[in-house]
């Protein structure tokens, strides 16, 4: 019976199986799309468990997003014949070094409980920090040093490593500083970004030999997917946790496809790949060359295109598909009669039975996503927005999980900032200046600093009692998430602060769709344990769909986002010069940025299992202006012997009128276009369609007086009874009781005063 192979391991082809079952020693398989390297992953995890080779919680396994690990660990469970509870290894880069960052927190400053800080909050703090540094924000924007100091994070740089010369870039040199007093602020706040996830855990595994040696033991075997868009600091990661000083050959199996690697922008360097052999002698390369995903004609469409570009490996595709239907290319007059047009062709393959799961709409950049989501709506078509944390980004999202976040973790400034006076309740900024002053002062959270000045007199009467109410609330709160559910504690807290009520009361249009969002927010805590793990997990999220797989939806989400699925059909808009190529990798990267979306553009096509549709149109609102553009060249990249020109119909729009050729390379706007009152009407209602960007900041962002040291709060007052103070607001007194370091004072002119002793001197 022992010669009978399990039965998970039958459907492998040879190749596949030996990927599968080299067990020992570092394995690397390079192979293009579809060719089952995430199947080998997942099926070589099913054999590590079966055999017994090491237990669920002994195995590290990478995947590039938390929706892959949720995937990866089902379909495990599926093989092996029973459910996978016990695999807490399984996950993002990130996932896991917040894991082990959280376990060992104290080694790299910071609290277990430390908050993880998204864009927004990062892009605040850093304004703080330049404006700290008395340098013109507006000369040099915090979203600049956030680009920097992310880059330099990804290729594992701390402050003291940046290179001078790139310090150089921002504010002629600061650049390294800046970036230290970042970090500064982030362990005051207990706080890391997603940078430090990977960042803090080199450092402690660096400093801390004894950490690192306890993981070397932990995980006998390592699997990493996607591995061809690994960055530095990734890369650094992973080899610090495969390298074990006695040099043992590591169990480390990689997969990927140099032709996929589409993360460059963001510091991956496919060059890890074309390391591994040398990083780890010995090691065993599985080419794989068998695409079981896609049609004959879409892999050869795709494997031409992807051919254009010079600085690849090479590899070998081929299946035993039929060739199935070629690749559609489709021109439209506009952005909004593409949206129509393709909300049309699904309609028309739901009418003859094809599931709205099995179908998606991958775009270059998430601007176009609105068009179809509005179109989408009209037409009563299921969809659901795949990828980044769109939805988690909106404002009222990021409100409520604001409420959240001060609920459960009083220290965060950040999260208490962005709703102490959301909705309106008085307390301005003048308010928030003195808890901000009080809070610097004597090193405490902004939420501490709020309890003590509420039994004080530095704040006026009216905001004095809005706060104490509003700190009532929060420690209500808490203790309410000890009893409630943590769904239940949701809609308590929106209720009671007001905040529901707010969007309640607002007349304008979008009101009703924050409503909306906010129940879906409430909805989408389902499943998970506690409010705590779900603030973590919203802290992880780079692909939001929480909803149930069983909806029958349309995915519409980015090409970026689109790594490693699969659809049945899959529609490919805005294939256009200018956004696809983007412009911006053309301007920033030349001959390596067109490479770069060229294998985006492959990305895209081989998600497609039978059916391809590229599609392009002839004007588009391009950062708010109407722009005509041409076809893109990956367009013409296509071999006709793989592709089908379908002529749209013209009963969209002003197509027809115009007497357009679809493939016209240009196509500029005849003046008098703009001025029909048709055009102008098509043209308001396009434009108030159009995704709005980032909601402005709330306040002006504070200042930080670098010099000051922090103080611990409630130490007796240096200040006695009868002494003589002087206070900014109220003048001189005399000192009638001191509490800690609260002092009653007699002010000379205006009478009896209870203060805190950092708002007076000693007169
Ligand atoms: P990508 O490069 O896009 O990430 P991949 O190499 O990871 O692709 P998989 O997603 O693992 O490829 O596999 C592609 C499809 O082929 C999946 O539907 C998978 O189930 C199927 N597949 C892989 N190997 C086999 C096999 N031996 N027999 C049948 N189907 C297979
Ligand atoms: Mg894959």
């Amino acid at each position: 019976a022992a010669a009978r192979p399990a039965a998970y391991l039958t459907g492998l082809n040879p190749e596949q199986r030996a990927a599968v079952e080299t067990l020992d020693g570092p394995v690397l398989v390079l192979a293009g799309a579809g060719t089952g390297k995430t199947r080998v992953l997942t099926t070589r995890i099913a054999h590590i468990l079966a055999t017994g080779r090491a237990a669920p919680h002994q195995i590290l396994a990478v995947t590039f997003t938390n929706k892959a690990a949720r995937e990866m660990r089902e379909r495990i469970g599926v093989l092996i014949g029973q459910s996978v509870e016990g695999m807490p290894w399984l996950g993002t880069f990130h996932a896991i070094g917040v894991k082990i960052l959280r376990r060992h927190a104290e080694l790299v400053d910071l609290k277990s409980n430390f908050t993880i800080l998204d864009t927004d909050d990062q892009i605040r703090l850093m304004k703080q920090v330049i404006e700290a540094a008395g340098i013109d924000e507006k000369r040099w924007p915090a979203r600049q040093l956030a680009n920097a100091i992310d880059g330099w994070k990804n290729r594992g740089l701390t402050p003291a490593q940046v290179p001078s010369g790139e310090a150089m870039s921002f504010a002629n040199g600061k650049g390294g500083e800046l970036y230290a007093a970042y970090q500064a602020r982030l362990k005051t706040l207990n706080a890391a970004d997603f940078g430090d996830l990977l960042l803090e855990t080199i450092r402690l595994f660096r400093e801390n030999p004894g950490v690192l040696a306890e993981y070397h033991r932990r995980f006998r075997f390592m699997l990493v997917d996607e591995y061809q868009d690994t960055n530095v600091a990734q890369y650094l990661w992973l080899r610090l946790l495969a390298q074990t000083p006695a040099g043992e050959k590591p169990n480390l199996c990689c997969v990927g496809d140099d032709d996929q690697s589409i993360y460059g922008w963001r510091g991956a360097e496919v060059d890890n790949i074309l390391r591994f052999e040398k990083d780890f002698p010995g090691a065993t390369v599985i080419r794989l060359e068998r695409n079981y995903r896609s049609t004959g004609h879409i892999l050869g469409a795709a494997g031409h295109l992807i051919a254009n570009n010079e600085g690849r490996l090479g590899k070998t595709l081929f299946t035993d598909d039929e060739e199935g239907e070629r690749v559609t290319v489709a021109g439209a007059w506009d952005s909004g009669e593409e949206a129509r047009a393709i909300g049309d062709e699904i309609e028309a393959l739901q009418h003859k039975g094809h599931a709205l799961n099995d179908i998606a709409i991958l775009v270059r950049a998430s601007f176009q996503m609105r068009e179809f989501e509005d179109r989408f709506v009209t037409l009563g078509l299921p969809y659901r927005v795949i990828g980044g944390p769109r939805f988690y980004e909106r404002a009222e999202i990021r409100d409520a999980l604001a409420y959240f976040r001060a609920t459960m973790q009083p220290a965060d400034d950040l999260a208490f900032e962005r709703i102490v006076n959301v909705p309106k309740r008085g307390l301005g900024d003048a308010t928030v200046q003195i808890l901000h002053d009080y809070a610097r002062h004597n090193g405490v959270p902004m939420m501490q600093a709020a309890r003590v000045l509420v039994e004080t007199e530095e704040l006026k009467p009216k905001p004095r009692q809005t706060l104490g109410a509003l700190m009532a609330s929060f420690s209500r709160w808490a203790a309410q998430s000890e009893v409630l559910g943590h769904q239940e504690l949701a809609e308590l807290i929106l209720e009671e602060s007001g905040y529901t009520d707010m969007w309640q009361k607002d007349r304008t249009a979008e009101a009703a769709g924050r409503l909306e969002n906010l129940k879906e927010l409430v909805r989408s805590m389902e499943g998970f344990e506690n409010m705590a793990g779900f603030l973590e997990h919203i802290s992880l999220v780079m692909d939001a769909s929480e909803e149930g797989a069983s909806e029958d939806k349309v995915s519409i989400l980015t090409l970026h986002g689109a790594k490693g699925l699969e659809y049945e059909t899959v529609f490919l808009p805005g294939w256009e010069e200018g956004l696809f190529p983007h412009q911006r990798s053309l301007d920033e990267n030349g001959r390596a940025g067109l490479e770069e979306e060229r294998r985006l553009a492959y990305v895209g096509l081989t998600r497609a299992r039978r059916r391809a549709k590229v599609w392009f149109a002839s004007n588009r609102r391009i950062h708010g202006l109407w722009q005509s553009t041409m076809p893109s060249r990956f367009v013409d990249e296509l071999p006709a012997a793989h592709v089908d020109v379908v002529e749209a119909s013209n009963s969209y729009g002003s197509g027809g009128s115009l007497g357009m050729s679809r493939f016209d390379k240009a196509q500029p706007f005849a003046g008098s276009n703009y001025s029909t009152p048709g055009w102008q009407r098509a043209q308001s209602n396009m434009a108030s369609g159009f995704r709005t960007t980032q909601a402005p900041l709330r306040r002006e962002p504070l200042t930080i007086e670098g010099e000051l040291v922090a103080r611990s709060t409630g130490t007796a007052s240096a200040y006695k009874v009868g002494a003589r103070v002087f206070h900014l607001k109220f003048g001189y007194g005399e000192v009638a009781e001191v509490d800690g370091n609260k002092l009653t004072v007699d002010f000379d002119k205006a009478g009896r005063k209870r203060v805190v002793d950092s708002f007076v001197e000693a007169a």
